[in-house]
């Protein structure tokens, strides 16, 4: 029986870059959802297509095949129709694109059974907003992640400046609350904590103290 661990929380709490060190670190397969949502979003972009606009976005889904694969480092490769986008779809453009398109219920649907598959054969630490409550109902453990909107903004701030890419802080701030209010508002599956979940806030946390405290809590639940 494969062990599943679900993290669940708001854009920029950390969930990628500390489930992907916690699953090295337990030998666990690291899933990041968000970038199956986000490579939607590439593709209704690339179309000229409006994030919002569901009529045309319902018949593009027929166009699109969206898979997972892993490199020798074991890093995520996010393929859309064979092509690797995995950094095309990390600009601030897309991560709107992929919050408008992930509240279209067909749009999850869609993604649904790809995310379970992966589950059922591997042991994995999967992120999202959604994994603990829909997704994975019966995760093993289940954590809800979060940092205030600042800190977050901070965090992703910093990432894409390091990624020399041309920001202002204040809109990325503005980018969080914005993605924050549409994921936790939209009625199919909106970002929230499971019932049974740990919760874990980081806002005082550096990244090696969240990597320790993670791991130690799922060592302790495992
Ligand atoms: O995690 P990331 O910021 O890459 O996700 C991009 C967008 O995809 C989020 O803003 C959210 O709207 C959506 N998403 C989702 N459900 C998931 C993962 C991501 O709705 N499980």
């Amino acid at each position: 029986m494969n062990i599943a661990i679900a993290i669940d929380g708001p854009a920029g709490a950390g969930k990628s870059t500390i489930a992907k060190l916690a699953a090295k670190e337990l030998s666990f397969i690291y899933i990041d959802t968000g970038a199956l949502y986000r490579a939607i979003g590439l593709y209704v972009y690339r179309n000229g297509v409006d994030s919002k606009d569901v009529e045309k976005i319902l018949p593009k889904l027929e166009e699109i095949n969206v898979s997972l694969d892993f490199n020798d480092k074991g890093e995520q490769i996010v393929l859309l129709n064979s092509e690797d986008v995995s950094s095309l779809i990390r600009t601030p453009e897309i991560s709107m694109y992929a919050s408008d398109v992930s509240a279209i219920p067909q749009v999850r649907a869609f993604l649904l059974d790809l995310q379970r598959n992966m589950a059922k054969t591997n042991n994995v630490i999967m992120d999202g907003r959604d994994i603990g409550t829909v997704v994975l109902p019966d995760a093993k453990i289940k954590i809800f992640l979060t940092a205030s909107a600042e800190i977050r903004a901070k965090r992703r701030y910093d990432e894409l400046i390091e990624k020399g890419m041309d920001v202002k802080y204040d809109d990325v701030l503005q980018d969080v609350i914005t993605r924050d209010y549409n994921d936790s508002h939209r009625e199919v599956a909106p970002l929230k904590p499971a019932e049974d979940c740990i919760y874990v806030d980081t806002s005082d946390l550096d990244l090696e103290q969240s990597v320790q405290k993670l791991i130690s809590i799922m060592k302790e639940n495992m």
